[in-house]
């Protein structure tokens, strides 16, 4: 039985990992899915094409994993899968279970398509990309909840604004060194 699991990556952290992980072993083969709608497009940190090579980074050790993009309705993606497909979601705390019911439900009535839920270790259910993003953000370390990939994208994805700050901060000094006066 083929499992999809669907989500924004943005970027793929231990919590996904974890579910990811767990599916692995259940499942004949997991399809990791991007989803992405072009009106979302400029709310994201990473690309699309990053957030599929980071996935594609942190799943490598997993040989029954591959990584996909779709964008527009799920139960679309679904109706190309192999018959029998499921819908994969994680589950962190019961503040995640009133959102997925609720989809669970809609895709169930207008597809036809199940949802399985797997609950992560209870470490990462404080665990979001949101938090991770802020974190990364002020230069936190966020190691221990995002797989390698995700901590390199994010320290690049950063170090290119701390660069941009020097550099800002370097045309200042200079300014003020032309203009003695001031
Ligand atoms: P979406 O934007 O569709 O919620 P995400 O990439 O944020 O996509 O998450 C994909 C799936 O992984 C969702 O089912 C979400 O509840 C689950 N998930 C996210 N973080 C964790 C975590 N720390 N532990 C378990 N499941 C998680």
């Amino acid at each position: 039985m083929n499992a999809v699991f669907p989500g924004s990556f943005d970027p793929i952290t231990s919590g996904h990992m974890d579910v990811l992980t767990r599916a692995a072993k259940i499942f004949d083969h997991v399809t990791v899915t991007v989803m992405h709608n072009a009106r979302k497009q400029g709310r994201h940190l990473f690309t699309l094409e990053e957030r599929m090579d980071i996935l594609r980074g942190a799943t490598a050790h997993l040989p029954n994993v591959r990584v996909d993009t779709f964008g527009g309705l799920l139960v679309d993606y679904m109706a190309r899968q192999e018959p029998g497909s499921v819908i994969l979601r994680g589950l962190r705390a019961v503040s995640d279970y009133e959102y997925e019911l609720q989809i669970a439900h809609l895709n169930r009535q207008i597809g036809d398509a199940e949802t399985v839920f797997i609950m992560a270790a209870t470490r990462w259910s404080f665990v979001s990309s949101s938090m991770v993003r802020e974190i990364a953000s002020y230069g936190g370390d966020v190691s221990e909840m995002v797989p390698r990939a995700s901590a390199a994208a994010l320290r690049r994805k950063h170090a290119d604004v701390y660069a941009e700050r020097e550099a800002e901060k370097a045309e200042q000094r200079q300014a003020q060194q032309e203009q003695p006066g001031r």
